[in-house]
């Protein structure tokens, strides 16, 4: 299995170079050349498997260059029971009737971005001994929270790399703070900057394209990588969870082997969702992919129109991790949707970061449309949501798994489509204890700190609080500095000791 660019199909890589190189170099995105089939049959044959053994089946048609050894060193490192709060690693659980969630937290962070930062780190130390000589690998992130958290759980201890997190003063929850400024490992570095989430990002782009530090790193035997979202290694373990689902859903009774169901994810990326219209395509009976969002709708628009257009307020809401204008990952949808033109997509990104706007043709747009619909809610309603799932179901979600609740309860009341389905639940409640606990008591939000918050939460709910977070308040702060953002290549060198 190849791999190709987005902006320039005369591309071909193999796995291991899309992962240990992230982008291409053009600045196209790596995309499969084609798509394994699954047919009905081998679906069947993962009922009973375990979810190991379920994701070494979907994984070894796309890393053909792995060897088998390679491949269960790899997915039994990240799945180890040990690290997940589920037998099941990600469990699907009914709320009621075809209304079913994916839990897509019972990892070492407690968001969803564990499902691909625990495999992550495995798949990239693996190319790298097959792409870059055995070089360390230095891992630069800038985060707004969760991915961050992620990164440096899923890197921590793992040889021959380094990893440094950026994030902004002020810019992250409490609970995220801590579960960064807390961090064990000895490869591990975490420095706060004065600024904002674009001025880190942007202060690590300049790091990674400066050739005076590559040349500096690179006689200590280094090189950069990313963390990020447009990197395959991190979209690919993604997959595997919708297999898993339909497979848990035939176990559970609730649909026969060929059935359809509906899929909904809550969306910032495009990464997730995504994952799922692979899924969709290698031959999994999803009937329909619903794309939701908060307040900052701009993929909504997209889906219904065939504009995008980023120009537009931006929002800071209780989802924050869904608080994005720029959705990188849906450059790969218009790769595929548009039969492979490339000209096509280099020149929608150019007119993206030009102008902040795009539109695509009829055709295309009718087309993504067979497989997706969408929809926005506001806060009042999704705080709505939980209050009312939480006395109606028991069932307590987070800020955004409602966002994807509630745009579900509006797709089924607009077009009677109320076929089985899932809906991607991407955070434990506990992660954003404040908002949801104020949700829970019908809109007064308890003046405590975060902590007793959380013990609020804990005590009014009966929920369990995962154990991840709970421990945090033992722990010793470990990395206090902070940097101004001009200060950061100085911060890398200090930190990695050069
Ligand atoms: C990252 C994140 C999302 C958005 O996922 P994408 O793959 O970027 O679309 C949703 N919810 C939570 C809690 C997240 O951390």
């Amino acid at each position: 299995m190849l791999y190709t660019s987005t902006r320039d199909k005369s591309i071909k890589v193999t796995a291991s170079q899309a992962i240990a190189q992230g982008i291409s170099e053009e600045g196209g995105l790596f995309v499969p050349c084609e798509l394994p089939q699954f047919s009905l049959d081998k679906i069947n044959s993962m009922v009973s498997m375990c979810y190991i053994d379920r994701a070494k089946t979907v994984l070894k048609e796309f890393l053909t260059d792995f060897t088998e050894e390679e491949l269960n060193y790899c997915v039994e490192g990240a799945y180890a029971q040990s690290k997940f709060s589920s037998e099941k690693i990600a469990p699907t659980v009914n709320v009621c009737g075809n209304k079913n969630i994916l839990e897509l937290w019972h990892g070492p962070t407690c968001a969803f971005k564990d499902m691909a930062l625990q495999l992550l780190p495995y798949l990239m130390t693996v190319s790298a001994k097959k792409t870059a000589d055995g070089k360390t690998i230095v891992i630069l992130v800038a985060t707004s929270g969760d991915t961050g958290k992620a990164a440096l759980e899923g890197f921590k201890d793992v040889d021959h790399t380094k990893i440094l997190v950026f994030y902004p003063v002020d810019g992250v929850s409490p609970m995220q703070k801590l579960q960064m400024t807390t961090q064990d490992g000895e490869n591990v570095a975490v420095c706060a900057i004065n600024g904002n989430f674009d001025d880190a990002q942007s202060a690590v782009k300049s790091i990674f394209t400066n050739n005076e530090i590559k040349k500096q790193l690179a006689e200590k035997n280094m090189m950069f990588s990313s963390a990020n979202s447009i990197n395959w290694g991190r979209l690919v373990p993604q997959i595997v969870y919708y297999f898993s689902t339909y497979c848990d859903m035939i176990d559970m009774g609730k649909i026969n082997v060929g059935d359809e169901i509906n899929v909904v994810v809550p969306t910032g990326n495009f990464g997730n969702i995504l994952a799922g219209y692979y899924a969709k395509q290698m031959g999994l009976p999803i009937k329909t992919l619903v794309c939701a969002s908060n307040s900052n709708n701009v993929l909504t628009d997209f889906l219904k129109t065939g504009t995008y257009d980023r120009n537009r307020e931006f929002y800071t809401t209780t989802s924050p991790s869904m608080d994005i204008l720029i959705s990188s990952n849906l450059e790969r949808l218009l790769y595929h949707m548009s039969g492979e033109d490339d000209k096509l997509v280099a020149d929608l990104m150019s007119q993206l970061s030009q102008s902040g706007k795009y539109t695509v043709s009829d055709e295309i747009i009718k087309k993504i449309q067979t497989a997706f619909d969408a929809g926005f809610t506001d806060e009042e309603s999704v705080a709505e949501t939980i209050k009312t799932h939480f006395e109606e179901y028991n069932y307590l979600c987070d800020t955004h798994t409602a966002v994807a609740v509630k745009v579900y309860d509006e797709y089924v009341k607009s077009t009677g489509d109320d076929i089985p389905s899932v809906i991607d639940s991407t955070a434990s409640p506990y992660k954003f204890s404040k908002s949801v606990l104020t949700a829970v008591l019908g809109g007064n939000t308890p003046d405590l700190d975060e902590f007793d918050m959380v013990a609020q939460l804990n005590k009014v709910t009966g929920t369990d609080v995962p154990k991840p977070l709970a421990s945090l308040k033992d722990k010793t702060v470990r990395f206090n500095d902070v940097c101004n953002k001009e200060d950061m290549s100085h911060m890398v060198f200090k930190l990695l000791d050069l």
